[in-house]
């Protein structure tokens, strides 16, 4: 849905995927990652274990159906195998930063993929490297792997002790799969901010970022890991540790408001519906005066969908978005763009012309597309446009593996809502409440921090110099 889409303004860092105990696990991870695509699409990779235990790995910079053919998942031989799709925010771009990795050790190899984004790192790379640990990658996944690898010297214990404890002195928001010869380790931040879950498929389990890759390669759905946990997965089958007491259920709201593929299911919330309710609480709580909804393409049409069925208004497709345009696509110039050549979003004159719109968008974050549309609406011939969003303004940036821009790039961060909306060109412009997102996802926690301020996790340093690093 996604595509690497100059529209886009928000940018999810990875997802992740796993099998174990099922026959050509690679070519089912790639169906897996495939279906992940819209959680990054600037590199991917498969690494496998043979049942002699061999680690095979294939990745690259691209989509996954650019990175893998037939006869590299055919290499990829085993029944075990863990995937990764990536959009570089933390450690860059560079092939080297490319998930998964594998890591050699006189304790055994492993592999280890990992989505979300460690707020310590700073700290802990330094204490890694104080303590002669030497870093091929500025990826944070490489700090996991460095710390159970130190568990396992200091402790020459079961691995499971030493991944429990690197969990232990990582703080942030994750999901990790670690890979040995024998075992699939599946693990997720004690405040739930990143999803991962699990599922059965055949004799074997899968584990994904979202439960859409299930429905994809016919897996069936288990459960959810839970914060705090790790699931071992192995000829035992599966066994569940908590590594930590302390536990939340902060899942990041961006998730169900916009990352979230529609047909994926959070925590017990299907993200369609999920959206689908916002969209009616949005209309309860800005009803506006208008003849048509109609929804910025693709993840804002549930939400248009909603506001046009609590309103009594018709949705209709005033906005049409080209579905063709790949990465190697030739993006039009700015020059060209002024003239009005327009590739990814058009309008149809015909739905808009004299009519009063209401648009629905899922955020606001620079306020550049928002603008654009309007405009685009304006041209059209549409009379009045009234721009209402599915989510509260965000005010703030994300340290938790999402690319919200910095501070001063945030359009609500210093203005009021007027002056935003003057800056668009709207006629009105409404937000949803924060109270809303909970009653549409049912739930009583989520992190709203990019809305609030609010983070959950200590930040190990103060905002205005993370915004200053993240700009950098
Ligand atoms: S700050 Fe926003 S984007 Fe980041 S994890 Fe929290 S809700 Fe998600």
């Amino acid at each position: 849905m996604h595509s690497n889409d100059d529209m886009r303004e928000i940018h999810e860092e990875c997802g992740v995927f796993g099998v174990y105990g099922v026959p050509d696990a690679a070519s089912l991870t790639y169906y897996g990652l495939h279906s992940l695509q819209h959680r990054g699409q600037e590199g991917c990779g498969i690494v496998s274990v043979s049942p002699d235990g061999v680690f095979r790995r294939v990745k690259g910079e691209g989509l996954v159906t650019e990175v893998f053919n037939g006869d590299r998942i055919a290499s990829l031989e085993g029944m075990m195998s863990i995937g990764h799709v990536r959009y570089s925010t933390t450690g860059g771009g560079g092939i080297e930063n490319v998930q998964p990795f594998l890591f050699r050790h006189n304790t055994g190899d492993f592999a280890l993929a990992h989505n979300g984004n460690i707020v310590n790192s700073k700290e802990l790379r330094r204490y890694l490297e104080d303590r002669g640990s030497l870093f091929q990658s500025s990826s944070d996944s490489e700090i996991l792997a460095h710390l159970i690898k130190k568990q396992s010297y200091d402790r020459n214990a079961p691995r499971i002790f030493a991944i429990e404890e690197a969990l232990n002195m990582i703080e942030g928001a994750f999901a990790f799969l670690v890979m040995t010869s024998g075992r699939l380790y599946a693990c997720r931040d004690k405040y739930g901010l990143r999803p991962l879950s699990l599922g059965r498929l055949g004799d074997g389990y899968v584990v994904s970022s979202e439960t859409c890759a299930f429905d994809v390669i016919g897996a069936e759905f288990i459960r959810d890991i839970e914060p705090g946990e790790v699931v071992t997965i192995d000829h035992h089958g599966i066994r569940s540790r908590r590594y930590s007491e302390f536990r939340k259920h902060d899942m990041c709201a961006m998730e169900y408001i916009y990352f979230s593929r529609p047909d994926s299911d959070i925590e017990g919330r299907n993200v369609h519906s999920f959206r689908k309710e916002t969209g009616r609480l949005l209309y309860r709580e800005a009803p506006a005066d208008a003849d048509i909804v109609v929804g910025v393409p693709d993840s804002s049409l549930s939400a248009a969908m909603g506001y046009s069925e609590a309103s009594g208004l018709p949705y209709e497709m005033g906005l049409i978005k080209n579905k063709y345009i790949g990465r190697t696509f030739i993006q039009p110039s700015q020059a060209l763009r002024e003239k009005g050549v327009r590739m990814k979003l058009s309008a149809v004159k015909t739905i808009v012309k004299d009519k009063r719109v209401v648009l629905i968008d899922d955020s606001i974050v620079r306020g550049t597309t928002s603008r654009r549309i309007v405009r685009m609406l304006r041209d059209a011939g549409a009379r009045e446009v009234h721009l209402r969003i599915a989510s509260p303004p965000i005010k703030t940036p994300c340290f938790y593996g999402v690319d919200i821009s910095t501070y001063d790039e945030l359009i609500c961060a210093r203005k009021q809502t007027a002056e935003v909306c003057e800056s668009l060109g709207a006629d009105s412009l409404a937000f949803l409440s924060t109270g809303a997102l909970f009653e549409a996802g049912r739930r009583s926690e989520l992190c709203l921090a990019c809305f609030t301020g609010e983070y959950p996790t200590a930040l190990y340093q103060s905002i205005e110099e993370a915004n200053k690093e993240s700009k950098n």
